[in-house]
Order: structure tokens, then sequence, then C-alpha cells
């Protein structure tokens, strides 16, 4: 766990991050908001075998450290391309008007910071720098968040699986398969049961209850939070315990969470 935290600066959150080991080597980066770098560096990863790296949406608290870390990889000597997979993006003129602006997705993201006329267009001349975008990989749904194209991700390893919401507005049909009877699930939990500010972007306590219950989750790990769910925590992981009676954690930066047998 890099970042617990959400686009609130916190003393003890950072944003969005997560990294996956597998047999105790970081295969995998999922999301890359502020403070990712910081909690790398920290935690003494080496982050050189990573395979991929997973962005759920490009909100600026998932997405504002990558350059950063694209940066470590080359600089560590990294001479082949870096895998990156997320949302495609949306056309504007959409019928709904909170869809009515166009949003890129991962292959423009990556064009307009990275690309031969980006704002980091420098790093093309790093030897074997390159960013592959892939357009399917893990399995992925799209999940609602307000006007920002979403996703959510699956990893399956052995008889292992983790499943990442990423920030979502509601329990889905289609989160609840792509979450069903997976080894942990992490989930959002930024806001508090009642009414809140963009409170109709975070699904409520009960939202996430239901999801983990209706997907068999076997191990629920709560994720992004914001100041206003700290200070109504007892209470929001009471309703989440009316809906899931599975095993609830609330996460906490630098924390490691060990799914299935350790290999190494
Ligand atoms: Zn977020
Ligand atoms: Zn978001």
């Amino acid at each position: 766990m890099l970042g617990s935290g959400g686009p609130i600066a916190s003393p003890r959150r950072v944003s969005a991050g997560y990294v996956l080991s597998i047999g105790g080597k970081p295969r995998l980066l999922v999301d890359a908001g502020g403070g990712s770098f910081e909690r790398i560096g920290r935690s003494g990863l080496d982050i050189s075998s990573l395979e991929q790296i997973l962005l759920t949406h490009l909100h600026i608290d998932h997405t504002s450290d990558l350059p950063a870390l694209i940066m470590d990889l080359y600089m560590g000597d990294r001479k082949r391309p870096i895998a990156i997979t997320g949302p495609t993006g949306r056309p504007g003129n959409n019928a709904a008007p909170e869809n009515a602006s166009p949003q890129p997705g991962m292959r423009e993201f990556v064009r307009l910071l990275f690309g031969l006329r980006g704002a980091w267009r420098y790093m093309n001349t790093f030897e074997g720098f390159g960013i592959t975008v892939r357009d399917t990989s893990v399995y992925a749904v799209a999940v609602p968040h307000g006007m920002m194209p979403s996703v959510a991700f699956r990893v399956d390893c052995g008889a292992e699986s983790v499943v990442f919401s990423g920030d979502i507005s509601a329990s889905t049909a289609s989160f609840i398969a792509l979450a069903k009877n997976c080894s942990m699930l992490v989930h959002d939990f930024a806001l508090p049961e009642g009414d809140v500010p963009n409170g109709k972007l975070h699904a409520k306590p009960s939202a996430v209850g239901y999801t983990a219950r209706q997907s068999s989750t076997k191990r629920l790990l709560l994720s992004h939070l914001m100041p206003p769910i700290e200070s109504e925590l007892a209470q929001s992981l009471t309703i989440v315990r009316s809906e899931y009676d599975g095993p609830i954690e609330v996460a906490s930066d630098l924390k490691a969470y060990e799914i299935g047998a350790q290999r190494s």
C-alpha cells in the first residue's frame, strides 16, 4: 500500500497508489497518485521488475506521480518499454450534459505527456525509453465515477486474485461480477453515508458492503480515505459490517498485505 488517501493532503495518507508483488517482486503498479514516488523510495521497493502500470482513471490523485515514476524507471537503467493500461477516452457531445466534454484516454494521455510534442518530450532521448499502451491485459470493467472514464481491475495469479475498484460511485452488476470470489477487494472508501460535497463521486459505505457481500469477496481492504470519512470512521465501518460479514481492514500507507502463500 503506497497511498491509501485521496485528493486532499493528509498527514498519514498520500494519494492512491498500490504495488502488486508476485513471488516477492514488484510486478504491477496500480495508480500513481501524488506521494507514490516518495512511498516507493521510503519502502525500499525495487521497481525495476515492474512489468505494467495500471491506471484506473486520469484524475490527478491517481496519476500525478506517473512522470516521476517513469523517470525513476529509466534512471534505473531500464532499457525496455514499460506497458501502461487504462481507460479509453470519450468523445464530447454526449447526450448527457455531464459527459459533454471530451476526455483523453490512455493513449492520448501518454502522447500529451511524453510524445514527440509532449510536455516531457525530452524523455525520448533516454536509451530504450518507451511506453507501450495496452488496451487489454488484466481483466477490467468500466465503473461509474462522475464525468471521468474509469475502470476497475482484477488481477488473477494462480488461485489468488485481487480486485481494485479505483474510484467508483456506486455498486454495479458488472463490478460485482468482476470481483466475484476474489481473495481481496481493495475498495474506494472516501465518504460517509450522509450528504457531503462531491458525494456523488464515491460509493457510500452501504454500497461498499453490498458489493463485498454480493461478490462473495473473501477479504475487504478499504482505501482512498478522505477527511469526511476519517471523522466518521466507526459509524461508517458499522454500516459496511451490516452488509458484509467477512474480514475488513482499513488500509495504512506502507503496510504490506499478503495474499495467499508467500513464495519467497
Ligand atoms: Zn480519487
Ligand atoms: Zn477520481
